[in-house]
């Protein structure tokens, strides 16, 4: 959990009145905060509303143009040689569309798409298991690949290549290997961590494919879409308002938009315009752009503490309770996405851009 420095730098007295950071008061990390994660919580997971809102096939599947053109072309390609398409791996943050696209794809090629995670495929029995069940042409989707164990990982290399299980009976000098023959499939493999996959995994898809954040027309198509799924009257402009604070992931504008749904049928303020939008997510503390507590928290230290930067990344993390990791995975590429902050040779600088969000008035230097 990110604490915030409690050892705050006094103003600079040589700055002038009108470049010094306005103090601020430190706020405690809301109860909300996980509105704008992008993760899957709880209730979401299983839930058969999400289920609904997912699209099902290649045309309503809204934004990464160049992905849905690939793979629009190896679908096409694959059904008219009769054969299960290349293995594909999709690497993004989550909540981009990685599960929806495989599910999409099984639709497509009219097969069945099985769905997993490296955590579950501890034993060898596990995989072993999963792969001996798929039918001619399924889809096996198995996500966060970059945690699989390195046993299960090779069991799987066999199998990607040429459709066989080598399994090892007994142990020692009698040891033997045998071969089992497999039907022919395609892995689907998403990561958020592509960089941690070992190169022989990586270099047995035959597709690569990377999900970006999603600009604001896209995700107001999303909130737009999912809010005829659920029979909910949106205008554009209510649409927009939900779809600006996602940090452009389609989870989290899902998850807004239930969240403002109840708040306009409690109200009784309908249809869900820009207004009523706005007022439901200020009151669950859900800032403008989607910033959440932690963002804010980086921000303001960079700002209060280094003027804004260049900081190092370990100062960083040192002076907000976060880990250098978890500040560049999870945090960092949404702040450069908006172009709160940039990664520069000597460190990370705060924008003018964040420090005028955040009531800052930013030094003339910019
Ligand atoms: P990931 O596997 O990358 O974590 P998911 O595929 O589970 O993300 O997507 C999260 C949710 O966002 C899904 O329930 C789906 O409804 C929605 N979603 C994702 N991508 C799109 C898209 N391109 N168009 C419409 N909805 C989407």
């Amino acid at each position: 959990m990110a604490i915030i420095s409690s050892k705050q730098q006094p103003p600079d007295p040589n700055l002038p009145e009108d470049i010094a950071p306005t103090p601020r008061k430190k706020v405690a990390k809301p109860q909300t905060e996980s509105l704008l994660e992008s993760q899957e919580l709880p209730d979401e997971i299983n839930n058969k509303q999400e289920d609904k809102i997912r699209p099902q096939r290649l045309a309503e599947y809204i934004g990464q143009k160049d992905l849905r053109e690939v793979l629009a072309i190896a679908i096409a390609a694959a059904k008219s040689r009769g054969e299960p398409m290349d293995h594909l791996l999709l690497y993004g943050p989550p909540g981009l569309g990685k599960t929806t696209m495989s599910l999409i794809l099984a639709a497509e090629m009219e097969v069945e798409c099985k769905i997993t995670s490296a955590p579950a495929l501890e034993k060898p029995r596990d995989i072993v298991g999963l792969l001996i069940n798929l039918k001619a042409g399924d889809v096996l989707f198995i996500d966060e690949i970059h945690r699989l164990s390195k046993v299960t990982e090779e069991i799987l290399y066999p199998a990607m290549e040429d459709c066989r299980l080598d399994i090892t009976i007994g142990q020692g000098k009698s040891a033997k290997i045998r071969s089992i023959p497999l039907k022919p499939f395609t892995l689907v493999g998403a990561t958020t961590k592509v960089g941690s996959l070992t190169a022989p995994l990586r270099d047995r898809f035959g597709l690569i494919q990377r999900l970006r954040y999603y600009e604001i027309d896209e995700l107001t198509l999303i909130v737009q879409r999912t809010a005829q799924v659920l029979d909910t009257k949106i205008t554009p402009e209510g649409a927009e308002e939900i779809a600006r604070r996602a940090r452009g992931t389609p989870r989290i504008a899902n998850r807004l938009l239930r969240r403002v749904r109840d708040y306009s049928e409690v109200k009784n303020l309908k249809p869900i315009d820009a207004e009523v939008a706005s007022l439901a997510l200020e009151l669950f503390n859900v800032d403008p752009l989607g910033l959440d507590w932690t963002d804010r928290c980086l921000l303001t230290a960079m700002i209060e503490n280094f003027n804004g930067g260049p900081v190092g990344l370990e100062t960083l993390a040192a002076s907000t309770g976060e880990d250098t990791q978890t500040i560049e995975d999870v945090y960092e590429p949404y702040l450069m996405q908006i172009g709160f902050l940039q990664r520069t040779s000597r460190g990370r600088i705060a924008t003018p851009a964040a420090w005028k969000h955040l009531g800052f008035v930013s030094p003339k230097l910019f």
